[in-house]
């Protein structure tokens, strides 16, 4: 296997462009590329110096106040690992719920113990607008404004679909996924998995998918695509 490090691109059937180099498969392309934070479009937002997942991750030194804008799951387990460590943390979530989708129960039950943990919850919460001025964020939410040291957004994820040369091989490069069949076929020569075929953003979906990808590569039978546990 040769590992090549650098942004990947189709530029046509069973042919990848990296940094000007071209690669070209006898057999076909599996794309794998994932998702990325999106920046929700809050007035404001853009242009403050917001932390992401991964910049939190980062972090040597502990902000004394947090807010969290987003309280799905990869919000609400950042929120709650920061207020153990010390954080005064304030979690913002437009829906009525945490963790989105998920039983209202159990977000309201991941909000009672994030509130006796000290955390604040604020739910069904409207931001207007973000700012970034002296070192401090203030966020304006239903009315009151709100401020912190640090601003981690944690509102939602982007396909990297956008910059990998869907386009040359017919494929909607605006798109929120990729469709593919029952072997994780996206079209002649070319696979598509994980988190970009829209079928629950999990690590296990997306290894589930790779063992179904490589059986169809390899020409071989294996689980179908269609009995794939279901989003839990
Ligand atoms: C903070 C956080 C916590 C999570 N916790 C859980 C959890 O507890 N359990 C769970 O099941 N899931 C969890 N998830 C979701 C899980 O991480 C994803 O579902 C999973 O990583 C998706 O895997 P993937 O194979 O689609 O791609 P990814 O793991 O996203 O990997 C894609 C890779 O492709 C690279 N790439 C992108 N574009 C290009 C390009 N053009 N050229 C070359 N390389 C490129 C990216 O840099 C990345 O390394 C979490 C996600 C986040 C962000």
């Amino acid at each position: 296997v040769r590992f090549v490090r650098g942004h990947g691109r189709l530029t046509g059937p069973r042919t990848v462009e990296v940094d000007g180099e071209t690669f070209e498969a006898a057999t076909g392309v599996v794309l794998n590329t994932g998702t990325r934070p999106a920046t929700p479009p809050i007035d404001g937002l853009a242009d403050t110096p917001f932390w992401t997942n991964r910049d939190v991750l980062r972090i040597d030194t502990l902000p004394s106040t947090l807010g969290v804008i987003g309280g799905g799951p990869i919000g609400a387990e950042l929120a709650q690992a920061l207020a153990r460590f010390g954080v005064r943390v304030t979690v913002i979530e437009a829906a009525p719920h945490l963790l989105g989708p998920v039983e209202p129960e159990a977000g309201s039950l991941v909000a009672d113990v994030f509130v006796r943990e000290g955390m604040t919850v604020l739910d069904g919460a409207t931001i207007s607008r973000v700012a970034y001025d002296d070192g401090q964020f203030t966020v304006a939410v239903d009315g009151q404004d709100l401020t912190f040291e640090k601003l981690l957004v944690a509102a939602g994820r982007t396909p990297n679909l956008d910059d990998i040369g869907l386009d040359t091989v017919g494929l909607d490069p605006s798109g929120r996924s990729i469709e593919v069949d029952e072997r994780m076929r996206a079209g002649d020569g070319l696979w598509a998995i994980g988190d970009i075929v829209g079928h629950g953003a999990f690590t296990h979906m997306s290894m589930y998918q790779s063992a179904i990808a490589v059986a169809s590569i390899l020409g071989k039978d294996g689980p179908a695509a269609t009995t794939a546990p279901s989003r839990t």
